[in-house]
């Protein structure tokens, strides 16, 4: 089968390309720059050893019909690219809502236009799932699940998450208009594990690579999240593509993790040589420093002390993910990063 992967250059969509060529698909891949060697080394790599089954297209997500040529011919989709920035960020509206949204219709399109195509599947996020952690308090039962939405975030707050709701919900308008895809979506946690791109700028990379190098030496607030291992998160897209009857969301979350509970797992596996955050910031605090490092009250206030929990049942049942512990993940992500010479001591 010929298969599509948005954003082939990515942390997650590496990996599933990495999967799609293991499994002996012919894959096309997407990426913004064919011209920039960094970002795609590792994929040329892939197409040396899988050769004639990996092509590279150049495509923008805010470029109208800029996926015509390598949607052609192929019978899945899977829509993989979006900018994921959670601090940083200027114009949340240009850099984040935009891409997600207008892109997310934009692969549609082309998906609308090439009659092959039988499903796609999409990378959301559980962030279009909840947007505050507080929001679990709104909600029956203890856990999220496939049916809630973030109805909490908006541009001028959780902009990022706002970005993801709005491309799913896109997304779901477009499948429920035709009947010839069907339309499964991936809602992971924070992805954590081992990369195959020595890229730095992605936030699920640059995460790890600030708790080792010292940018939180003075430590981490208790900000709970929702973690899922990278390969998991891969294997998921590849069996929603493959399996005729996946459908419909899944949440993707092995287990529920502070980032004082993050930093305690790498000071147990590599000890002092790292300057690893080795206290959690009081809540008080937060709202005293908070507004200067990037965290204002709201967000404090509805999220830092408070764990989220999620229901898991679908992807193990439906997409038959075996989920690999956190702290596993963690640890081998953090080997990664140290023998691909991303962190200094
Ligand atoms: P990543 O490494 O930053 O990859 C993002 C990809 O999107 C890159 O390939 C990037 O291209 C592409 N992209 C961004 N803006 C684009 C544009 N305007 N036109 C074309 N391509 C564009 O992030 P990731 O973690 O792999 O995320 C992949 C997907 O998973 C995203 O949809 C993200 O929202 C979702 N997700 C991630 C996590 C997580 O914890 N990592 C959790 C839940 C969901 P360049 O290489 O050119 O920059």
């Amino acid at each position: 089968m010929k298969i599509l992967v948005t954003g082939g250059s990515g942390y997650i969509a590496s990996w599933i390309i990495k999967y799609l060529l293991e499994q002996g698909h012919q894959v096309n891949t997407t990426v913004r720059d064919l011209s920039n060697e960094a970002k795609i080394f590792h994929l040329k790599q892939l197409e040396k050893e899988k050769e004639g089954k990996l092509h590279f297209y150049e495509a923008d997500l805010l470029e109208e019909g800029s996926f015509d040529e390598a949607v052609k011919d192929c019978g899945v989709v899977i829509h993989s690219a979006s900018p994921f920035k959670v601090s940083g960020i200027k114009d949340p509206v240009k850099q984040l809502v935009e891409p997600a949204v207008k892109g997310t219709r934009n692969v549609l399109r082309a998906v609308s236009r090439a009659k092959s195509v039988k499903k796609v599947v999409l990378t959301s996020s559980v962030a279009a799932i909840y947007g505050d952690n507080a929001d679990i308090k709104n909600i029956e039962g203890t856990k999220f699940t496939e049916e809630h939405w973030n109805t909490s975030s908006s541009e001028k707050h959780q902009a990022y998450s706002y970005s993801k709701t709005e491309a799913e919900k896109v997304a779901w308008q477009m499948a429920n208009e035709q009947q010839r895809w069907k339309l499964a979506v991936i809602n992971p946690g924070f992805v954590v594990g081992p990369s195959i791109t020595k890229r730095k700028d992605s936030t699920s990379i640059s995460l790890i690579i600030s708790f080792l190098n010292g940018t939180y030496k003075s430590g981490v607030p208790e900000l709970y999240f929702g973690m899922v291992d990278v390969r998991n998160a891969a294997m998921a897209h590849l069996n929603a593509a493959t399996k005729p009857d996946a459908e419909g969301r899944h949440i993707l979350v092995s287990e529920t993790l502070s980032m004082p509970e993050l930093a305690k797992i790498l000071h147990d596996h590599l000890g002092d040589q790292y300057k690893i955050p080795g206290s959690s910031i009081p809540k008080w605090l937060l709202f005293l420093v908070g507004p200067f490092s990037g965290f204002n009250w709201k967000f404090i206030r509805q999220n830092v002390g408070i764990p989220v929990y999620f229901d898991n049942t679908r992807a193990k049942n439906n997409l038959d993910i075996e989920f690999i512990p956190v702290s596993q993940s963690i640890r081998e992500q953090a080997e990664q990063v140290i023998s691909d010479g991303l962190v200094e001591k």
